[in-house]
């Protein structure tokens, strides 16, 4: 499973530049970096399974937890939350793999 994540270097920016960061990217014909740019800024601030807060100042936070970004979609995970739905994966994947053995 492999799954795109934001430059962290986003959290830290305000609104006005990340705007501005998109808007440069696109003249350096970067389309796909100004387009996770905006859609960082679609960016919730509680996990989606569990519903913890996220603060994008705290740093820690930042580093640890999960953004998955898909199509439009922008996804939150807190670290407990990631580990299990990639528990889930892996033991899905295992009994698939035994399955066909
Ligand atoms: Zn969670």
């Amino acid at each position: 499973m492999t799954l795109p994540t934001l430059p962290t270097l986003a959290f830290h920016m305000n609104r006005k530049q990340r705007r501005a960061m998109a808007k440069e990217a696109k003249e350096d014909g970067q389309e796909d970096l100004s387009e996770k740019m905006i859609l960082f800024g679609k960016l919730g601030d509680a996990c989606l399974i569990c519903e913890k807060s996220f603060d994008k100042k705290n740093k820690e936070m930042v580093m640890s937890w999960n953004v998955v970004v898909r199509e439009e979609e922008v996804r939150l995970y807190c670290p407990e939350c990631w580990d299990r739905a990639r528990g889930i994966v892996e033991d899905f994947k295992e009994r698939i793999e035994n399955k066909n053995a």
